[in-house]
């Protein structure tokens, strides 16, 4: 049985009590992890801190914070099929997905490397002619991270990436749900010669959570997870009074006109939807289509989803593995039992696979006849599609936008002067037209309403671990005038 350690302060340590971590193809206890407890929190945050104001981390350059993060990406670029592996042992993703991913998580950091040294003050053109103003952009200090159990290392990656760049110090909180990667990956940083304390990472439930995030010397809480733990960390974050990003869930439309490339577009929605089992926060879980073409666009995504080779997340002939825990699953059922209720009807899919392990196919739902079905209204972590089709523009811009989730939308049309009109009239934080999923270190990512706030990637998530701080120089060698008069 694998035992995994906590990275506290530096130095790897067992916790005083473990979990059990199952294998999602199984089902079976396949490695014990570590349990935080207060305790551990309080000497992570600690180590954090005494780091943030060490001369050996506050006096670094920003260049030589820079070098420090590409020597990570080089030595993630190194591991990555090991971290490839563990994630999907313990998560259950895919390996052709996780590989894809890791290698890539390499490149934030080095984006993010090269950012180091460009985050800049700005000086200011102030209105008194004896004085001197500038801006410097400094550090907020110590960051709690928290992060949910799909895709680890990219949601730490975008905020451990930003967060070192501007000089932060960081404590990593992994997901109770598959934490190897994170707690492998504590490994790889240890290695990459940072000053001890500037990242920790524990992992441990909702309460580890919680006393994280509102950690008295906590100054920043980076978290991506769902819209209901969103709320308990706006209420933690009353306690330090911390800022916050939020990365939270979606409801995405993909909206696919008449004019389209229907290949394309049946291929975007099929990984759209089904990628990561449908555990993505971006999943385009809402297709809306254009009335004329809903029948033959359905008829052939059936056939694609019936297509779909489900099979254990190691092979790498796999496209659709297990879903993370069997709670998800159970989940998936529920709610299919509910929409159905509600007037949806199944397509294809719909029931839990006869197979050890916490399988579930892809599911597709005609919610046509159910416009307010819950599988069309509540974010599920799971490949489940809800269908329904529009007349018009007008109609299509109703149904995008006729949800409280605003993180991204997919748009598929030909029509250049629509695709624009749709891109203005969309409320989401993403708008993909003509593709689906594409991410990039440079492009910012992050949502509109229940979807959160802040945004991850590019200059704008280094900024969001920054304060500027107003710095006022007398030029005048005269004796300050009048001391009662604000100047
Ligand atoms: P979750 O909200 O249940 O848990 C996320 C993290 O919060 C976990 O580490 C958990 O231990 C921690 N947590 C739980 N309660 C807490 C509390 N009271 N205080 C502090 N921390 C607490 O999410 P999940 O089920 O693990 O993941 C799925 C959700 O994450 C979905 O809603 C999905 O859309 C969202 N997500 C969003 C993005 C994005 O970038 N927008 C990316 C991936 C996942």
């Amino acid at each position: 049985m694998q035992q995994f350690q906590h990275y506290i302060g530096g130095a790897f340590e067992d916790a005083s009590a473990q979990f059990d971590s199952l294998d999602p193809a199984t089902g079976k206890v396949w490695a014990k992890m570590p349990a935080a407890t207060p305790e551990d929190v309080n000497r992570a945050v600690d180590a954090a801190e005494a780091a943030f104001f060490s001369a050996e981390w506050a006096d670094m350059t920003a260049t030589a914070r820079g070098k420090l993060l590409t020597r990570l990406a080089d030595l993630i670029a190194e591991a990555a099929p090991r971290l490839a592996e563990l994630e999907t042992r313990d998560t259950g993703k895919i390996i052709r997905e996780t590989s894809a991913q890791i290698a890539y998580v390499a490149e934030y950091y080095r984006y993010y490397a090269g950012l180091a040294d460009k985050i800049e003050g700005a000086h200011l053109p102030i209105d008194k002619p004896d004085m001197e103003v500038w801006l410097r952009r400094e550090p907020v200090g110590v960051v709690a991270a928290v992060v949910p159990w799909n895709s680890q290392l990219f949601l730490s990656a975008v905020k451990i990436g930003p967060a070192l760049a501007a000089g932060c110090t960081v404590v990593l909180k992994a997901s109770e749900e598959g934490p190897a990667p994170m707690l492998e990956f504590a490994r790889i940083f240890d290695q990459a010669g940072f000053p001890k304390g500037v990242l920790s990472v524990i992992t441990g439930g909702p309460d580890v959570g919680a006393t994280l995030t509102s950690h008295q010397k906590v100054a920043h809480v980076a978290f991506t997870g769902g819209p209901d733990t969103a709320r308990h960390i706006v209420r933690n974050s009353a306690e330090n009074l911390a800022s916050t990003s939020l990365e939270l869930g979606g409801k995405s439309p993909f909206i696919v006109f008449e004019d389209a490339d229907l290949e394309s577009a049946l291929n975007a929605q099929v990984s759209g939807i089904f990628a990561a089992t449908g555990q993505s926060c971006v999943a385009g879980s809402r297709l809306v289509v254009q009335e004329s073409i809903k029948d033959a666009f359905l008829a052939r995504l059936k056939e694609k989803a019936e297509a779909v080779v489900i099979g254990a997340p190691d092979d790498v002939a796999t496209e659709v593995g297990p879903l993370c825990t069997k709670r998800q699953r159970d989940m998936a059922l529920d709610l299919i039992a509910r929409s159905v209720g509600q007037g949806a009807k199944v397509v294809t899919g719909g029931d839990a696979l006869d197979r050890e392990g916490f399988y579930f196919p892809p599911t597709i739902l005609d919610c046509d006849d159910a416009r307010e079905a819950d599988s069309l209204t509540s974010e599920f972590f799971g490949p489940v599609l809800s269908v329904v089709s529009f007349k018009d523009e007008a109609e299509a811009i109703e149904i995008a936008n006729n949800t409280r989730f605003g993180l991204a939308s997919g748009l598929f049309t030909q029509n250049l002067t629509r695709a624009h009109r749709m891109i203005r009239a969309i409320r989401s934080g993403i708008v993909w037209v003509n593709t689906y999923r594409a991410v990039s270190p440079i492009a910012p990512f992050g949502g509109h309403g229940l979807s959160g706030h802040g945004r991850e990637g590019g200059i704008e998530a280094a900024l969001e671990y920054t304060k500027s701080k107003s710095v006022w120089l007398r030029t005048s060698d005269d004796p300050i005038p009048d001391p009662f008069v604000m100047r």
